[in-house]
């Protein structure tokens, strides 16, 4: 047992105490046959149940259509920046009868900016249609001042939904006129999975890390629209020059086996299966969504109060993220010593990215509002005694 930590890092995070609780059970002795979960064969019928029972849930969570797929795979993000690349793109030339077409990518932060350039270190043709980077990644301009998109030449548009460093976080589906006909949305749900509702029609790909906002580190969420799902064989992405994805990276591969065509982490499944369950026991995503809302409102709200003391980098207000409210403070001494007092009343997790410093409070489905409550009150009174 534990006392309700108030903790606000950025990933790994912070998980219900009662899902960690059943899982340190189970990880033990799961279904009492005297063997934890982590233990047992991944093709066994409890394993390939868990796996099942999450893809329902998610299914059932994000209402996502039959016209889309749920998978599984390691690696995190970041591998998922560089199977994004060779898949598509091996749909691309399915599609195209050997195309090697060009990928559009939206740099509002550090993910997407990494994720742009492993698809170039991969070797292949990308076109930045917008990049905030001089601007600090300060905002998500209006789609009229993005590039136009190429619609003839394109296979997908690459988005970070929520710029877990920067703190800005696009609020509807990115680029809803903007994107032509035809031209895949391609989006990194990483830090804000599960948060709210999305419309997943609108997109052909959504990629999600587990270890922030849902579970643990090891699983990677995948959402695929299924007509993705089709490549040329090998010998046809060898005749058009085209690489082949990596075999545990082959998303048609992964898929047709369930998420196991190699060891999936199991342990790991199942702390995702019981997220999403008690998301769904709670009222499911709209409720969630509208707890999330608050929280980041009260605490940007009680920012805001002291515009002198607390800067919010993120100057546009509509793309600041209800995940990861992001601020900086006068001096380094002021934050070294917000951070110091803020720990003392048992606040932790506060510190901002190494690449950015300053502080950042990750406010993921885990943290409570009354969690955010007791941070609010702690920005008030610092500001109070040491503005
Ligand atoms: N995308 C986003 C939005 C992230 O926040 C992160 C991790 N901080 C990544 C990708 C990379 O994830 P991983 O460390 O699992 O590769």
């Amino acid at each position: 047992d534990r006392e309700e930590p108030n903790y606000f890092g950025a990933g790994p995070a912070l998980l219900p105490t009662s899902v960690l609780q059943q899982a340190a059970y189970d990880l033990i002795n799961y279904n009492d046959e005297n063997l934890g979960i982590g233990e047992i064969s991944h093709r066994s019928k409890p394993a390939i149940q868990v796996i099942d029972d999450t893809k329902a849930n998610l299914k059932s969570l994000l209402n996502i259509p039959d016209t889309h797929e749920v998978f599984f795979m390691q690696g995190g993000g970041t591998t998922g920046f560089s199977s994004i690349v060779y898949n598509l793109f091996a749909n691309y030339a399915k599609k195209t009868n050997g195309k090697k077409g060009k990928a559009a990518y939206a740099v509002t932060g550090s993910w997407s900016k990494k994720s742009a350039e492993e698809a170039q270190r991969l070797g292949f043709d990308v076109d930045i249609v917008v990049n905030t980077k001089d601007k600090k990644f300060a905002e998500i301009p209006p789609y009229s001042e993005w590039k136009p998109i190429d619609a003839e030449s394109t296979a997908y548009l690459y988005v970070c939904d929520n710029e877990t460093v920067h703190g800005n976080e696009y609020k509807d589906t990115p680029a809803p006129d903007y994107l032509p006909e035809g031209v895949e949305l391609v989006a990194d749900m990483s830090s804000n999975i599960l948060s709210k509702k999305i419309d997943v029609s609108k997109y052909g790909l959504i990629m999600a890390g587990a270890q922030k906002n849902i579970g643990l580190a090891g699983l990677t969420i995948y959402i695929i629209k299924k007509s993705l799902l089709e490549q040329p064989s090998d010998e046809e992405l060898n005749k058009y020059g085209i690489p082949l994805p990596p075999i545990a990276f082959h998303y048609p591969t992964v898929v047709s086996n369930n998420s196991a065509y190699n060891t999936i982490p199991i342990f790991t499944c199942h702390i995702l299966k019981l997220v999403t369950q008690r998301l769904l026991d709670n009222g499911g995503l709209e409720k969630q969504e509208e707890i999330n809302k608050k929280k980041a409102q009260v605490l940007y709200e009680a920012l805001a109060k002291y515009p002198n003391f607390y800067r919010l980098p993120v100057t546009s207000e509509s793309a600041r993220s209800n995940m990861n409210v992001v601020f900086t403070l006068p001096s380094d001494e002021l934050e070294a010593k917000f951070i110091k007092e803020a720990s003392e009343n048992k606040l932790t997790g506060l510190k901002g990215h190494r690449s950015v410093g300053g502080m950042r409070a990750s406010i993921y489905n885990a943290v409570t509002l009354n969690s955010v409550e007791l941070l609010v009150d702690f920005v008030k009174e610092f500001a109070d005694k040491n503005a």
